[in-house]
Formats: C-alpha cells, sequence, structure tokens
C-alpha cells in the first residue's frame, strides 16, 4: 500500500483513489517567461518519480500540468525585449519542453496551455458571481476570501495570518485586502480577451482550477507543486473550485521541499542562480537525477558542484557494476562455477533489494532509501562475480542476468538510465587489435583476445620481464580495464572513467 504525505492532513496517509486502479494527478507547470531554474527542476523531478512509481504499482496514471502563458511576469519580459508577450511565451514553452525531455521527465497525459482555456475561464468566474463569491470593479473581478469559508485550511492558517502573509496589496477598491483577482482588466499594449466585464485576461489561480476541472473532473486524487506554492496560490484555486462546484477539490495535497544552491537561497544578485540547461551541459541528466533523489522530495536539497560530483561517481560506480555484469555474461561458461550457496545469496539479495526499494517508495517516496537498496544490489552483484568470474557456468551467467535486469529495472522507475550495452562492448573490438600485437593473437574473439593478453602478462612476470607485463597492463588501461589479481587467478575488469 502506497502512503503519502498529505499536507491537508499534516499526516501520512494510505493513498485510496476515487477510481480503483487510477490517479488522477495536476501538478503546477511553469510560467513561461525565462527558462527553468534548477528548483523548477527539482519539483518537476519529484513528482515525475511519483508518477513512474504509481505506474510500476500498477495504476494507469492521468498526469496533467499546466503550462501558464500568460501572466504579469511574461509581460513584463516581453515590454523589455520590445516583443508580443506570445513570442516570450512561444520560446520559453519550447525552451521547457525540451529541457524536461532532456532531464528524462516523462510527458504529461495532457499539458493545457492557459490561452487555450479563456472560455471556460470566464465562465468559472460567472458561476463564482452568480453564487456570490465574486464582486467586479471597473472590469477587474475579485475573489471574496471571507465568502469562502474553508479558506486557510490548506496552509494551516486563520484568515489574520493569512493576511500578514499576503503582499502588501495597493488597489484600495477591493472589499478585503485578502481577496485576489479572478480577472482582470488589460491595459494598453497587453494580450486581452472580450468577456462579459470588458477586455482583460485572466488572473493566475484561475487557470488551475478550471483546467484540473477539465481534465480530471472533481475530487482529483494528488495535486503537487513546490512549497512556496501552498499559500497563496493552491489555497486560492482550492477555494475558487470549492465555491464555484460546491465538491471537494482534491484528495491529495503533495508539496515538495525547496532548493538551496551552496546553502544559501539561489538568486540573481547571490550569482548563484542556475538554469537546468547550463548544468545539463556539464552533467548527464542520470547524475542530476542521482543527485536530487538523494534527499527526500519533501526535505531541502542543498544543490552544490561538490554534491554533483558525488552523485557523478555515484553514477559511474554503479554503471561500470553493470557492464561488469555484461561482460562476464557473455563470457564462455565453465563446467565448476560457483557454489549452490553463493548463487542461493545472491537470489535472496535480489529478492531482499527489490523488497527494500518497494517498502522505502511505498512509505512516502524515499528515493533515498529505495537509491540505496540498488547500490546494495549491484554491489551484492559484483562480489558475487568477483569470486567466481573465472569460472560461471550457464546457470551463474543466468543469475547474473537477473542482477542485471533488476538493477535495470529498480533505477528506470527512479527515472535513471544505464548507459546502452553497445555493440562489442563484452570488451571493446580494440583489444583484438592490442592483443595481436602484444601476444600474436590471430582470432576475432574480444574476450578470447582479453585472455590471451593476460596469459601473455604471466608469461612476461614468470620471466621476470616487468617491462614487458607493464605494457599489458598500461595497453589495456588505455582502453579503460584494469587488471585484477584475485585468488582465482586473474581477470580484467573494466573501469569507468579512468
Ligand atoms: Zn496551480
Amino acid at each position: 500500500m502506497v502512503r503519502l504525505y498529505n499536507t491537508l492532513s499534516r499526516t501520512k496517509e494510505d493513498l485510496v483513489t476515487r477510481e480503483e486502479g487510477r490517479v488522477l494527478m495536476y501538478v503546477c507547470g511553469p510560467t513561461v517567461y525565462n527558462h527553468i531554474h534548477i528548483g523548477n527542476a527539482r519539483t518537476f523531478l519529484s513528482f515525475d518519480v511519483v508518477r513512474r512509481y504509481l505506474e510500476y504499482r500498477g495504476f494507469d496514471v492521468r498526469f496533467v500540468q499546466n503550462i501558464t502563458d500568460v501572466d504579469d511576469k511574461i509581460i513584463r519580459a516581453a515590454n523589455e525585449e520590445g516583443v508580443a508577450a506570445s513570442v516570450v511565451a512561444k520560446r520559453y514553452t519550447e525552451a521547457f519542453l525540451k529541457a524536461m525531455s532532456d532531464l528524462g521527465v516523462k510527458k504529461p497525459t495532457a499539458q493545457p496551455r492557459a490561452t487555450e482555456a479563456i472560455p471556460e475561464m470566464i465562465e468559472m468566474v460567472e458561476r463564482l458571481l452568480e453564487r456570490g463569491h465574486a464582486y467586479v470593479i471597473d472590469g477587474d473581478v475579485y475573489f471574496s476570501v471571507r465568502s469562502f469559508p474553508g479558506y486557510g485550511t490548506l496552509s494551516g492558517r486563520d484568515i489574520d495570518e493569512c493576511l500578514a502573509g499576503s503582499r502588501v496589496d495597493v488597489d484600495e477598491r477591493k472589499a478585503d485586502p485578502l481577496d485576489f483577482a479572478l480577472w482582470k482588466s488589460a491595459k494598453p499594449g497587453e494580450p486581452h480577451w472580450t468577456s462579459p466585464w470588458g477586455e482583460g485576461r485572466p488572473g493566475w489561480h484561475l487557470e488551475c482550477s478550471v483546467m484540473s476541472e477539465r481534465e480530471l473532473g472533481l475530487p482529483f486524487d494528488i495535486h503537487g507543486g513546490a512549497t512556496d506554492l501552498i499559500f497563496p496560490h493552491h489555497e486560492n484555486e482550492l477555494a475558487q473550485s470549492e465555491a464555484a462546484t460546491g465538491l471537494p477539490f482534491v484528495r491529495y495535497w503533495m508539496h515538495g521541499g525547496l532548493l538551496q544552491v551552496n546553502s544559501e537561497k539561489m538568486s540573481k544578485s547571490l550569482g548563484n542562480f542556475l538554469l537546468l540547461r547550463d548544468v545539463l551541459e556539464s552533467y548527464p541528466a542520470p547524475v542530476v537525477r542521482l543527485l536530487m533523489l538523494q534527499t527526500h522530495y519533501r526535505s531541502p536539497l542543498d544543490f552544490s558542484t561538490d554534491r554533483l560530483d558525488e552523485a557523478r561517481t555515484a553514477y559511474e560506480r554503479i554503471a561500470t557494476a553493470v557492464r561488469n555484469l555484461r561482460w562476464a555474461r557473455k563470457a564462455p561458461s565453465s563446467v565448476s562455477g560457483a557454489t549452490t550457496e553463493d548463487r542461493a545469496a545472491l537470489a535472496a539479495a535480489l529478492s531482499a533489494a527489490r523488497a527494500k526499494f518497494e517498502a522505502d517508495m511505498d512509505d512516502d517516496f524515499n528515493t533515498a532509501g529505495a537509491l540505496s537498496a540498488i547500490f546494495e544490489l549491484t554491489r551484492q552483484a559484483n562480489s558475487f562475480l568477483a569470486t567466481n568470474q573465472v569460472s560461471l557456468t550457464a546457470d551463474d551467467h543466468a543469475a547474473l542476468e537477473r542482477a542485471e535486469a533488476e538493477a535495470a529495472e529498480l533505477l528506470s522507475v527512479l527515472g535513471v538510465s544505464l548507459p546502452e550495452a553497445e555493440a562489442g562492448a563484452v570488451y571493446p573490438f580494440e583489444v583484438i587489435a592490442l592483443a595481436a600485437e602484444l601476444s600474436g593473437y590471430k582470432g576475432s574473439d574480444p574476450r578470447e583476445a582479453a585472455n590471451a593478453l593476460l596469459a601473455a602478462r604471466e608469461v612476461a612476470r614468470s620471466e621476470k620481464n616487468w617491462a614487458a607485463a607493464d605494457i599489458v597492463r598500461d595497453g589495456l588501461a588505455g582502453l579503460g580495464f584494469v587488471i585484477e589479481d584475485t585468488a582465482a587467478g586473474a581477470r580484467v575488469v573494466y573501469r569507468d572513467g579512468r
């Protein structure tokens, strides 16, 4: 049973969905006025993993994410550049979609844009006016916060605390300072649509209420976003939707923790403002994902180059371990093989890893625990390999194949991909040329060639010809391999990054 922390109840609850076997989920998307920063990326990555795990658990997940393509920030950016707001919105929508795909975030089931839902937003404002939850002043429409008794429940504040927490508002025409705009009359040069209250555009909060209801119906199961959206954005969405429909809005509210860079709040003035696309230029997506998933999604995350480098090392270790399993599996099988106990221990380690992975992920998506289960799995498989590589039977190969498949599957639930199994990967074909040069090998099989090199090194060592032995070692190192001397004999293993 999946359990998740619900911001509304402030406890972990069992996930019981509206429709059996289905999860209806909405995550607030970006406002497209700039490239997304690494903090936004963390939120979207967290909910991508929530979705992937629910799918792994057998749910049919309908995942909706909006794109805010009309907003004050977009209009400001467009004015600074001297172009139309739609030009800015289109450019950064495309940049956002590319950045998400580069990070390995799955495409939403539906990705509605605010500008495509204007008639429905006008319709919701009309419903709110009819029900006495909104009022019109000079072409602007405001939601009347005090008309909705539950206001403040999600963020856990009473109305007066909400007042203290909201930004000081200069508009003194409002009946109450807390009231927020449902519809704004357009100033000259701004994007605008015709409404019963004149030319204007929707307030930001409205689109999420309208598009989530249209795509998912009410109440839907999970609403996600970063912690800083709880107030006022999510509080306002909840008030609008429940006031307009009389139905409960959302069953489970999930909020992701914020991200700091080098232990400081990210800001342009501190010079630590990191865009996702810049980070992805220096670090591959699986490394960025590993770093982020090492911290629980609700906890604050400290992002730094040092931590990225550590994550890169961790990723290389796991990739190397999996490559070694691939190569060992392709070796000709021998008749002696691992002991029954060794094989049973490996099988038990695989089952234990999956059980721990699931228990951790069921417990409010504890990705750090789940990752440690995968690391332990690859460690066990490689220690099995280190003990037995020189004499693996067909049964041993099958056990290793299962270990590799297991590691790859669990990693893919976290969206962390492993390097492709490239052709000739048992050993690169260059090893044949090296063996021909140093040992006189005449065949065409990379693994035989590697063994011929090991034999040539043994001969050189027995003749105390250390220089010749070193040439073999250095030649293999040039292809990314090291020679390990084990009790059962020498073996060649791959070492990433050397
Ligand atoms: Zn929203």
